[in-house]
């Protein structure tokens, strides 16, 4: 049961004693987002796991999906290791709960999702995208699974051998970009195709963002605080899964960070290449911090449908009823969804399960 939702006084006055009273402001209501489990998409298929015609992606929270066509799983890199603001902020050690993922896998009833990942998509290297991904990455990835990112993330898992095995680096000649096709990473099971697409990442607060810059050499051990997670270079991802000829099937869009209007826009695919975009997953945590944020985007974009990830609160305990994260201006989000995909847009509670259904024929 949803326990009922605590009123926007409450809010800010709670936001306030997490002790970065000059950091905090009012947010939005969660309301304003209507989370909750959508009503299923009419489709053939009645089982998502054996049918070809329907993607079902699970959400897991703070920004990870499972994005699942027949046999073959990509996913987005989860967060379960939650800590309060203070302790994040003020950089107290810091390490993956690796007992916590266990229990939010539980929770989640995903282990068996987890085998079948073929790629793991991290669009930055901040600790709320990548500090879980080595214990998923070394315990679940099977041989041939990637996690694809940055140079600077690729430097980062270093630090774990087991991850490193997985991770490939997408260098800045192979990014696409409004202007230029960037290069497809093809997953091993071959049900899949990853592009690249370059990014920024909108300030935390104010004009700050979280541990700026890049990783430019091999690191020998994970870091141990947050400011160790260094941002690095920021992508957005373009994915097919594709028919048995290369040709995309179903396509989606993601991102983990909130970007310039200058990036949200595609490259200019030609022939086999061009197919509508089925689905995009969109930002919500600091969306009022890049101007027409997601609007831009979507009407360059024109998606089919639209998922609003990262907007819940990962400085408290991980939940499957969580609030939204501070300072989130959800009404404006909620506009300027409205604006563009009205009644086709939906916010998930984490384990909720999203069919999508698609034309096999194109
Ligand atoms: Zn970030």
């Amino acid at each position: 049961m949803r326990t009922p939702e605590i009123t926007r006084r409450q809010r800010c006055r709670r936001t306030g004693a997490l002790a970065l009273a000059a950091l905090a402001a009012c947010t939005g209501p969660r309301s304003a987002l209507h989370v909750q489990p959508p009503p299923p998409i009419p489709s053939p298929c009645v089982d998502a796991h054996a049918c070809s015609d329907t993607v079902a992606v699970t959400y897991l929270g703070v920004d990870g999906f499972l994005i699942r066509r027949g046999t073959s799983v990509v996913m987005t890199s989860p967060l379960f290791t939650h800590r309060g603001m203070f302790a994040t902020v003020f950089n107290f050690t810091f390490r993956s709960d690796t007992a916590g993922i266990e229990r939010a896998l539980t929770t989640l009833g995903v282990r068996g999702d987890l085998k079948d990942v073929s790629t793991i998509l991290a669009g930055h290297s901040h600790y709320d995208h990548l500090l879980d991904v080595p214990y998923i990455a070394h315990t679940y990835l099977r041989a041939g699974a990637q996690v694809l990112g940055s140079p600077s993330m690729k430097h980062i898992l270093a630090g774990d051998p087991g991850a490193l095995r997985h991770a490939l680096a997408i260098p800045a000649d192979d990014v696409g970009t409004h202007e230029r096709v960037g290069k497809w990473i093809y997953a091993a099971d071959g049900q899949s195709r990853v592009m690249a697409l370059a990014s920024s990442h909108a300030p935390n607060w104010w004009k700050l963002t979280l541990a700026p810059g890049t990783v430019d050499a091999d690191r020998r051990s994970l870091p141990r605080s947050v400011w160790g997670w260094k941002l690095g270079e920021v992508y957005a991802y373009i994915v097919d899964f594709i028919r048995a000829d290369s040709t995309p099937e179903f396509r989606f869009f993601f991102q983990d960070a909130v970007s310039e209007p200058k990036y949200n826009a595609l490259p200019p695919f030609t022939r086999r290449d061009v197919h509508q975009v089925d689905l995009a997953i969109v930002c919500a945590g600091n969306s009022s911090k890049a101007p027409n944020y997601p609007s831009v985007m979507l009407r360059n974009l024109q998606p089919a449908r639209v998922i609003v990830g990262h907007w819940d609160d990962f400085f408290a305990p991980w939940s499957l009823d969580p609030d939204v994260v501070a300072r989130t201006n959800t009404k404006q989000l909620e506009r300027r969804l409205n604006e563009y995909v009205r009644g086709r847009w939906v916010t998930p509670l984490p384990g909720t399960v999203m069919r999508f259904a698609f034309s096999v024929g194109g």
